[in-house]
């Protein structure tokens, strides 16, 4: 199939040792043209301070709008802190569909991650407790690329800003804008992994070339440590010959970066944040539920993999 040459060729492999790892001198870059072929050298885990857990930063990514990083993003949150950990959950986009999701209008709040990026007020003044914690947009979230540009560390700001909150989650999911800009470099440079929502259709594999070639820049010049953890099938219509086979030629050439759930095309996560709800409140029992606490098992299985090497 002609498009299944142009996707690069992922290769599984052990996840990096996760650690504060900030500062640490920039490994070599992987010169193999085989995205990712070669593990990035694990950077060495610097001692914690005692009963300090601190928390893993994912930031769900796809410079395609439409592909479920904001559903991912709420519901697979909602899903951990169901199962007893703690969780904030970011909205790095301007469009503040996330906590628009909330029941919270972006409109209408008046401290949001743009004071955080741009005038570094401590992020805990911007995160509110609904299902999960969250930390809000607001409109003017949309200067913040021009904002930021003008600044000296502007990749770094998101970093910085988490570090007074780190000990006190076990997990912060990055919900992040449809483009490769600075906000989403910014996510990058904070995160210890990404988690990639992909619609079941051939053109939106295509963009995952280039999101493995910004994070390959991340990983050469700002976080040697941030990595592609796992790609999540999302509008899965299993009916659809052509859904059947966009997952086919993800898992030939992603492999076991492919979570075995697939998240399945329904309205139920539509009119879920019409009510300001995730799926897991609006609907318990149902299988749109059920398929991001099963995707939540699958991150949660794969971090204590990571903990137990
Ligand atoms: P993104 O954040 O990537 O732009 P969204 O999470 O906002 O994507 O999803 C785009 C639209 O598709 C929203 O209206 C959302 O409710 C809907 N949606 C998300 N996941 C599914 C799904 N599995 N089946 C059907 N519709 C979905
Ligand atoms: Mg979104």
């Amino acid at each position: 199939m002609a498009l299944s040459r142009l996707l690069p060729r992922l290769q599984p492999r052990p996840e990096p040792v996760p650690g504060p790892v900030e500062d640490a001198p920039v490994e070599a870059a992987d010169e193999s043209p085989r995205l990712q072929a070669v593990p990035a050298p694990a950077p060495a885990p610097l001692p914690e301070p005692e009963g300090a857990l601190m928390a893993r930063v994912i930031a769900l990514a796809n410079q395609k709008g439409g592909v479920a990083k904001t559903t991912t993003t709420l519901n697979l949150g909602v899903a951990m802190r169901e199962l007893g950990h703690r969780v904030l959950v970011i909205d790095l986009d301007p469009q503040g569909n996330l906590t628009m999701s909330q029941g919270m209008n972006p409109d209408a709040i008046e401290r949001s991650m743009f004071d955080v990026l741009v005038h570094r007020i401590p992020i805990s003044d911007v995160i509110k407790t609904v299902e999960v914690d969250i930390a809000v947009a607001s409109i003017d979230l949309a200067g913040a690329e021009l904002a930021l540009s003008a600044l000296i560390g502007r990749e770094r700001a998101l970093d910085k800003a988490l570090v007074e909150i780190r000990d006190r989650y076990d997990y912060v999911l990055i919900d992040t804008p449809p483009s490769l800009g600075l906000l989403t470099i910014n996510a990058f440079v904070a995160a210890d992994g990404v988690i990639v929502p992909v619609q079941c259709e051939y053109l939106s594999l295509r963009g995952l070339v280039q999101l493995e070639n910004t994070l390959a820049m991340v990983r050469e010049n700002l976080n040697p440590r941030v990595h592609v953890q796992g790609i999540v099938p999302t509008m899965y219509d299993g009916r659809t010959l052509h859904a059947r086979e966009a997952i086919e030629i993800l898992e030939e050439h992603f492999g076991d970066l492919i979570y075995d759930t697939r998240i399945r095309k329904t309205v139920r996560y539509a009119e879920a944040p019409v009510k300001g709800s995730s799926v897991l409140k609006y609907d318990p029992s149902g299988p749109a539920a059920q398929a991001y606490r099963d995707l939540a098992k699958e991150v949660l299985d794969g971090a204590q993999a990571r903990d137990d090497a």
